[in-house]
């Protein structure tokens, strides 16, 4: 039961937040962010909440309909929901996995990241094996930029073994800076768990596999083209709002059309992708989003709630939790990603006023990538101004006087709400 914990986390912040000259923890922590205020980030919670709570409504009325025609004669319970919510997807979607992954073998992925990467921003990738690796699995790849300059080292550990941490990342041997005039290029890896070729097969990647190369690669690009003078501000060293941009901006390239077929090729027969599998993944994109969003706002929002408090006191954490839902209708089908006493992100992890950061970033990279869905997704005039302004940048200015120079105006959410179905 981490309730008291929980309370005497919020209390001490409180206090913290108060020694430092701030009103709320929230603005303290705020201050070195893109965001900047609480209100700026209310706002920003506020106004997808608007779209994504009558969606997730729609959505459990779909589900309450496959309950009532299976003669389940009861009412859905957020307990329910992933149950009734896969069948649905089964029925409305039908997106079969081992139809799709012979399609996304790994090497072929690889090949298509480099080569969206080439169309973009004219870098090149040589495959090299001359320098050391940590294992003999690790592959090596020279990156060299239009005009033939050297730019980085690229690693890629794509496999699991043992002893070797789950999940994927994206980190440096070396950063990038200057030093006497001379600029030190970086060596940037991804390290990812993909499903492991076995002797019949090759590595057949599922959909989420081949989004997360994609979004992996992001940041590695943000690393590789980094050209700025100091260490301390190269490559990712930004705020934690604005490092998911470059990575989830590569994500719109990973099931665009036009770049599936440049990659996705049937593993035997070198078919490309035919256009009814590529419009599933496309459909597919939609499924659930109501209540995802809404789970996610929620939980944000509950972060938001308990680093807001100006006052020392004891909390009744239940209570405040239910207060903080009902302000805002949180259905009854649907509970708040994580409740207060197993929420890590905020009281544990570096996310305290900080759980929005996931929202925030989805809007600037659904934002960011509207200028390629207007004028091209290759547009060359583009991708070279968000290679100057934004990828090779790094933290050496303020994010929103970077990403205006880019954009031309503050991020809008509306491309976001579009994405997840909320908005035609
Ligand atoms: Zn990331």
């Amino acid at each position: 039961d981490n309730k008291e914990i929980v309370n005497k986390i919020v209390n001490l912040r409180i206090e913290k937040a108060k020694l430092m000259g701030y009103d709320t923890y929230a603005d303290f922590v705020l201050e070195e962010t893109m965001a900047k205020t609480p209100k700026a980030v209310y706002d920003l919670l506020n106004t997808i909440w608007s779209y994504a709570l009558p969606q997730a409504k729609k959505e459990a009325a779909e589900l309450q309909a496959i309950i009532d025609r299976e003669g389940g004669n009861f009412k859905l319970e957020s307990w329910d929901w992933w149950y009734y919510a896969e069948k649905l997807r089964k029925e409305k979607y039908a997106l079969n996995e081992t139809e799709i992954k012979p399609y996304f073998k790994m090497e072929n992925v690889r090949e298509g990241i480099f080569t969206v990467a080439n169309k973009l921003y004219g870098l090149n990738f040589k495959k090299i094996d001359h320098i050391p690796v940590y294992n003999p699995e690790v592959e090596t790849y020279e990156v060299t930029d239009a005009d033939g300059s050297f730019l980085a080292v690229f690693y890629t550990d794509y496999f699991p073994r043992p002893g070797k941490s789950g999940g994927a990342w994206m980190s440096t041997f070396r950063e990038q800076w200057v030093e006497n005039e001379i600029d030190i290029r970086p060596l940037v890896y991804n390290v990812a768990n993909f499903t492991r070729p076995t002797e019949q097969l090759p590595s057949l990647l599922t959909l989420d596999e081949v989004e997360t190369m994609f979004h992996e690669f992001g940041h590695a690009l943000h690393g590789m083209l980094s050209k700025v003078n100091y260490k301390g501000v190269s490559c990712t060293n930004v705020y934690r709002d604005f490092v998911e941009l470059p990575s989830q901006i590569n994500e719109h390239w990973a099931f665009h059309p036009e770049v599936l077929k440049l990659y996705a090729k049937h593993y035997q027969t070198g078919e490309v992708i035919p256009d009814s599998l590529i419009e599933k993944i496309t459909n597919a994109a939609y499924f659930n989003q109501g209540f995802m969003t809404t789970e996610l706002v929620a939980a944000a929002l509950l972060d938001m709630d308990w680093h807001t408090q100006t006052k020392q006191q004891s909390f009744d954490v239940r209570e405040f939790e239910k207060e903080s839902m009902k302000k805002i209708g949180l259905i009854q089908e649907i509970i708040p990603r994580y409740r207060s006493t197993y929420f890590t992100h905020i009281f544990s992890g570096g996310y305290s006023a900080g759980y929005y950061s996931y929202l925030w970033s989805e809007v600037l990279d659904a934002d960011a990538f509207q200028p390629f869905v207007e004028r091209g997704i290759f547009d060359q005039e583009t991708a070279q101004s968000f290679r100057e302004n934004i990828l090779s940048k790094g933290g050496s200015d303020e994010p929103m006087n970077l990403y205006i120079r880019y954009r031309g105006a503050e991020p809008n959410p509306i491309y976001m709400l579009k994405n997840r179905g909320f908005v035609k």
